[in-house]
């Protein structure tokens, strides 16, 4: 094995974790982002079957973007969900307090981390001067789609874990060091 593949080979974990559950009486609850949730895994679960290490590269991009997709959607839906109390003033300082990077390092550390590996996966194929996958952390890209559906599968269904954000000031705030409370 050549060191092209060699950080193709490996099986995904399997991902049991459903998507549809009955909900009150007769209605059927659907986790979130089931859309971006159906196409990762679907590449996923085809990723052991591809015949060569462009099908196996294929399938690993679709896992990359999908979960993005979806993790993206989730902490939107999560910072929608969060009442300034009191209202943040400044633009700045309410992304550096309430952005989306910002709920998923503090609610999902894991996460942030292994949304890198997704991130360089993507960034590598989109620019068609880069040749050559072995840098590429293509089990991380895998992990993180695993991570996010099977180990934070109650999140799909709306279960978010508590936290507090405390106030950040952006850097002209705190160089300002007024107090934008
Ligand atoms: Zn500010």
């Amino acid at each position: 094995m050549d060191a092209t593949t060699d950080n193709l080979a490996f099986s995904p974990k399997p991902i049991d974790a459903v998507g549809l559950r009955a909900g009150e009486g007769p209605a059927v609850q659907v986790a979130m982002a089931i859309v971006q949730r159906t196409t990762a895994l679907r590449a996923y679960d085809t990723f052991s079957s591809g015949r060569d290490w462009m099908e196996k590269l294929s399938s690993a991009y679709v896992v990359a973007l999908a979960t993005r997709s979806a993790d993206t959607y989730l902490m939107r839906q999560i910072q929608s969900c969060i009442v300034e109390d009191p209202a943040i003033p400044c633009a700045k300082c309410r992304e550096t307090t309430l952005g989306i990077n910002v709920i998923r390092s503090r609610l999902f550390p894991e996460l942030a981390a292994l949304r890198k590996y997704a991130n360089a996966l993507i960034h590598h194929l989109d620019h068609p001067k880069n040749r050559g996958i072995a840098q590429l952390n293509i089990q991380g890209v895998f992990d993180y789609c695993y991570h996010l559906f099977q180990e934070n599968a109650e999140l799909l269904f709306g279960r978010v874990p508590e936290s507090s954000f405390p106030h950040t000031k952006c850097k002209e705030c705190g160089a300002k060091d007024t107090d934008c409370q």
